[in-house]
């Protein structure tokens, strides 16, 4: 099954150099999710070994692709973790560094409840700054984090450096 999905994302992901910027190798998933039964099989290798959450937590834009089946899959709820000044309610705020530059990520104040335990689901996990930042959200607002699941792992830039605190779980790793 994990050679299986290891073989699927490594035919369906594509490599489009240069982009956004120069020197970037992005990770395009697109023709991943346009095949359904592989969009299917990855969903459930997402959610598996995770059935005691109750919420998914999924990270804007590509993460909530993914992680809206996944809470689906496990009888969970969705909780959308947004870029600054999307979210239309009170938020809470947590800003991280990106190769250049900060970013924002912003989530919902009252998303979650002091019983919740939160799996956080994206594509790529690259530096990992926006999973770490995402976590911190998730556990000012009050919940708890299970673990981080990915599509991808970027292993030569060390994510998990950032994540020591947590579980990383990735389908594959390049
Ligand atoms: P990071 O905070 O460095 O771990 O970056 C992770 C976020 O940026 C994820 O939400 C990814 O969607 C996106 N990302 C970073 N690097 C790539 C890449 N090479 N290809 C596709 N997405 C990427």
């Amino acid at each position: 099954m994990a050679a299986d999905i290891a073989e699927l994302l490594a035919t369906l992901i594509r490599d489009v150099p240069d982009y956004p910027q120069p020197g970037v190798l992005f990770k395009d998933i697109t023709p991943l999710l346009a095949d359904g039964a592989a969009f299917r099989a990855v969903v459930a290798a997402l959610a598996a070994g995770s059935a005691d959450v109750t919420k998914v937590a999924g990270i804007e834009a590509r993460g909530f692709i993914l992680a809206a089946p996944v809470a689906c899959t496990l009888s969970a709820g969705f909780v959308p973790v947004r870029k600054q000044g999307k979210l239309p309610a009170q938020t809470f705020a947590e800003s991280y560094e990106l190769e250049y530059g900060t970013a924002t990520l912003e989530v919902h104040t009252d998303a979650f409840s002091p019983e919740d335990r939160v799996l956080i689901v994206d594509d790529v996990l690259a530096t990992g700054g926006t999973a770490a930042a995402t976590a911190n959200l998730i556990r000012r607002a009050g919940a708890t984090v299970t673990g981080i699941v990915v599509l991808l792992e970027l292993g030569f830039l060390d994510g998990r450096r950032k994540l020591t605190d947590l579980p990383v779980r990735s389908l594959v790793t390049v």
